[in-house]
């Protein structure tokens, strides 16, 4: 074949891949142009999951009805004059190329009227050709209605997803326009039933209930975090709300929202030993930084953006997020419905209970209701103020598992287990930063205080684990072991550090190297953090131990001086309150229902 150049309707059709990929990109597109027009009242209408009808209406600024015919043009726009623009960009588009785009690969109609204009101006295009401009009376604002989208292109229309994913997709990406802009009136109606609307009255926490449900919205954690230039706000879950992906870590910079796998893991690294490993919190943040912060240019549909201090940035959000966790971070409280009552949710006839509060007639058929029904071990309303535990005075083991305190506020349960893998997690962890930071004399090893074993152990490793075991060695040096290849797949340890001197070398070694291979490539502290608190697990006293009332004492003194008393380093709770209140109205002291 001879080089040539492509029809035009080609050319615009491939360009018109990279901008709209599928029915939620003209949505979001269509969303950024009536919100860039400043509307107050946005409508979005989708039929066939977006693949027939695509409307969004507003009541913006409208476009001048001599100018329609241009606003469909390629590299036409109205927000941007220069390349130096581009770097104070404060609208969502900016390229020119949405309503090109999406006229090329479907049936489009723009009806629009600007207030200072007695009529509208209507223009439609079909596959890149434009009609001519009728004139027509409608209000003011600006309609689009796409149909057929990638009518004229079928190989497109070969990829889209499922109906019910675009469907979602849409109602995620509504949502979430919706959230970063609470004044804003939204309306979704998917298949002519109504998917979301908004008041407009400001409240993002009640958009965010459209998002998650109330349950969610109203567990969600408020983040407002403000230094010179750098505002952060929105809402992260608490560490007890997770999932098993990062898919619902969502950003918007300066109202845009944005994919950026740097801010995903500052995030997470916020949660850092608050969550159990493989989960991720929900968080929903915006940021606000001077536009000649961003490079919002370097995506067709600007997904993604490029920051001039990514480091700076980075660290803002880490510390917003573990800021408002530490002030956070509640002790699970057991709820009223501890009574041996049922709670309407739970109609089982099994649990009736006459008027008097007699017990349930099953305890007699031998059924007990759960106490466990009462327990909410999700955070409920924060127990501010601080995260710290209160002084405890010790009252005594149970079940050889749980310390029972006393506090200011009431009665507090203790997992031993749970709470001194926190106690050996921070010791280490402090050593460990303290070692980071030591003058630059010091030897890299042994910065942790070790200890020798009177008899160096000889420990055997899956050969599949053995290579892994090696590379991390130099780490293991650094936090007080020491260990020495030894043969093929046996390695010898010689000195582990001082504060696990009980620990039992061989169960070390191979709690290290279970199931780190599906890690991608963890950062060295992150690395480090974690096999702490692996180690940290091993080490630490287990359920069913025998504690003297010293130990116990101990565990509590220390607990009591931890940063984050309240969960392992793996995100379990380390204690349960009962507050005096609670207790009151348990024995119907008070308050009685
Ligand atoms: P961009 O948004 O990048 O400028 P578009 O192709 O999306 O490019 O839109 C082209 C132009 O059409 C915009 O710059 C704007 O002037 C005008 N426009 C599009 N949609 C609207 C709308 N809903 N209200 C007012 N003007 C609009
Ligand atoms: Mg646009």
């Amino acid at each position: 074949m001879s080089i040539h150049l492509l029809p035009p309707e080609v050319a615009s059709q491939i360009a018109a891949g990279e901008v709209v990929e599928r029915p939620a990109s003209v949505v979001k597109e269509l969303l950024e142009n009536a919100l860039d027009a400043g509307a107050r009242q946005i409508t979005i209408s989708i039929e066939g999951a977006g693949r027939r009808v695509v409307e969004v209406d507003d009541d913006g600024c409208g476009i001048p009805t001599d100018e329609l015919a241009m606003s469909v043009a390629r590299h036409a726009t109205s927000k941007l004059f220069s390349a130096d623009d581009l770097f104070s960009i404060t609208t969502l588009g900016f390229r020119g190329e949405a309503l090109a785009s999406i006229g090329s690969v479907a049936r489009m109609t723009i009806t629009s009227r600007p207030a200072v204009q007695e009529s509208g101006g209507r223009l439609r295009v079909e596959a890149g050709l434009s009609m001519p401009v009728e004139l027509v009376g409608v209000p003011i604002g600006t309609s689009v209605r796409v149909e057929d989208l990638f009518y004229n292109v079928p190989a497109r229309l070969k990829f889209l997803k499922a109906e019910v994913t675009e469907r979602r997709q849409i109602d995620s990406l509504v949502t979430r326009y919706a959230l970063a802009f609470p004044h804003v009136r939204f309306s979704l109606q998917q298949e002519s039933r109504s998917a979301l609307q908004t008041s407009g009255n400001g409240s993002r926490r009640e958009v965010l209930a459209s998002l998650y449900g109330v349950e969610i919205a109203r567990k969600m954690v408020e983040v407002m975090a403000k230094d010179d230039s750098i505002a952060i706000t929105g809402f992260i879950s608490p560490p007890t709300l997770t999932r098993s992906t990062r898919r619902e870590i969502t950003f918007f910079i300066n109202g845009r929202p944005v994919q950026d796998a740097s801010l995903t893991a500052a995030v997470v690294q916020g949660y850092h030993s608050l969550l159990m490993v493989g989960r991720y919190p929900l968080a929903i943040l915006f940021l606000e930084l001077p536009p000649n912060a961003v490079d919002v240019n370097v995506h067709p549909t600007k997904a993604e953006v490029r920051f001039r201090e990514p480091d700076r940035l980075f660290s803002a959000v880490q510390r917003a997020v573990r800021r408002v966790l530490m002030a956070y971070t509640p002790v699970p409280e057991i709820t009223d419905q501890l009574r041996w009552s049922i709670s309407p949710r739970q109609p089982d006839p099994a649990w009736q209970v006459n008027n008097e509060g007699d017990y349930p007639s099953s305890l007699t058929s031998g059924r007990i209701p759960s106490a466990l029904n009462g327990i909410q071990t999700s955070a409920g309303t924060p127990s501010l103020p601080g995260s710290r535990t209160p002084l405890l005075r010790l009252i005594g083991q149970i079940a050889l598992t749980y310390l029972v305190a006393e506090g200011p506020d009431g009665l507090y349960l203790i997992d031993q287990h749970a709470a001194h893998e926190r106690v050996l997690y921070e010791k280490l962890m402090t050593q460990q930063a303290k070692a980071e930071h030591g003058s630059p004399g010091d030897k890299r090893e042994n910065v942790i205080p070790s200890q020798s074993l009177l008899q160096p152990v000889a420990v055997e490793i899956p050969p599949a684990n053995a290579r892994l075991l090696n590379d991390q060695l130099p780490i293991l040096a650094h936090l007080g072991f020491t260990v020495e290849p030894f043969g093929q797949a046996t390695f010898l340890v010689r000195a582990v550090p001082a504060l696990l001197a009980k620990l039992d070398p061989t169960a070390a070694l191979r709690v290290l190297v279970e199931d780190f291979e599906e890690d991608e490539t963890p950062l060295q502290t992150e690395i480090e953090a974690r096999i702490i608190a692996r180690i940290c697990k091993r080490a630490a006293v287990k359920a069913g131990q025998v504690l003297s009332p010293e130990e116990q004492r101990a565990l509590l003194t220390d607990l009591e001086a931890c940063v984050s008393p309240r969960t392992c380093p793996h995100g379990r709770p380390t204690m349960i309150h009962l507050s005096v209140d609670l207790l009151e109205r348990q024995f119907g002291r008070k308050g009685a229902r």
